[in-house]
């Protein structure tokens, strides 16, 4: 590994350590992780300039948005962490968390191959926590079970925090190699099962189509895009307003527990996104 790339490592899970009791420290450590990274960026890209903050604005049409959003946030952040005393507020431990996180995005966008549970889509994805990814509390290896205090093993779904937390992690970056969302891929499977006008779908047809294509998207984010993408449904109301008038959402109209196409011609305008606000008048002005 080369000397800047293990540096950063390393800011990165002194700044993890240090989040939970000292924020502050956590922040300033953040910020030389910062430093470390948009060095390396900028000679990647070759726009290196006079100070930090030059660089650092060099680098905005360089990367994609999301990491120099998160960039911007640590510096910020790491000013905030030495300069806090100015307004008398402490950084939190979720200031510090959500830096460590913004660091970790971006480390594994740097550096892809440092990330240890970095899925490879050629593998499959792998259902059982235990064999996805080893545990750092109990130090069971991949494959092996949880053990409790007294040895024994832990019932499934009952694995150590930071167990189940890596293999979030695991689930997420097999998620990101996909380039596609639930919503478009929905639209994929109506393609691909050559789903026809007034043909019904049970929401199991559904799931099991995503465990064929998609494993790595939970059952519950499956279901709920379904309901979400039905006209009919008031699900809908607890969703962004930013959907209306994307038709992409208008995929199914829900009847008796099923799903069918939603037909334009034949079926009640579709529900509208976002929770009707109790405090203006309807449309006829009552
Ligand atoms: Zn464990």
């Amino acid at each position: 590994m080369a000397k800047r790339q293990t540096a950063m490592k390393t800011f990165l899970e002194k700044g993890e350590k240090l989040a939970e009791e000292f924020p502050e420290e956590s922040l300033n450590t953040l910020r030389k992780f910062w430093e470390a990274a948009i060095k390396e960026l900028s000679e990647r890209y070759e726009c290196e300039g006079a100070t930090n903050q030059h660089t650092s604005s060099n680098l905005r049409k360089r990367i994609p948005p999301r990491l120099f959003y998160y960039l911007q946030h640590i510096q910020s952040m790491g000013n905030y962490g030495s300069h806090f005393q100015e307004d008398g507020v402490e950084p939190s431990i979720e200031d510090a968390r959500y830096c460590v996180y913004a660091g970790q995005e971006l480390m594994q966008w740097i550096h892809p191959e440092t990330n240890e549970y970095l899925a490879n889509k050629k593998e499959n994805f792998i259902k059982v926590i235990a064999d996805a990814v080893p545990c750092q509390h109990c130090e069971q290896p991949i494959g092996g079970v949880c053990l409790k205090k007294n040895g024994l093993p832990t019932a499934t779904n009952c694995e150590h925090t930071v167990r189940k937390n890596a293999y979030s992690s695991y689930r997420r970056n097999y998620q990101k190699q996909y380039n596609t969302t639930i919503a478009d891929a929905m639209h994929e499977l109506i393609i691909e099962l050559n789903i026809k006008n007034g043909q019904y779908l049970e929401a199991k047809d559904i799931r099991n189509w995503f465990d064929k294509n998609y494993p790595a998207y939970t059952e519950n984010a499956v279901n709920s895009h379904a309901m979400m993408m039905a006209t009919n449904l008031k699900t809908r109301h607890s969703h962004p307003v930013s959907k209306n008038g994307d038709s992409k959402y208008n995929l199914f109209f829900a009847e008796n527990r099923k799903f069918r196409l939603y037909e334009a011609k034949n079926d009640p305008t579709p529900l509208q996104f976002g929770k009707p606000n109790p405090f203006t008048t309807n449309e006829e002005g009552i």
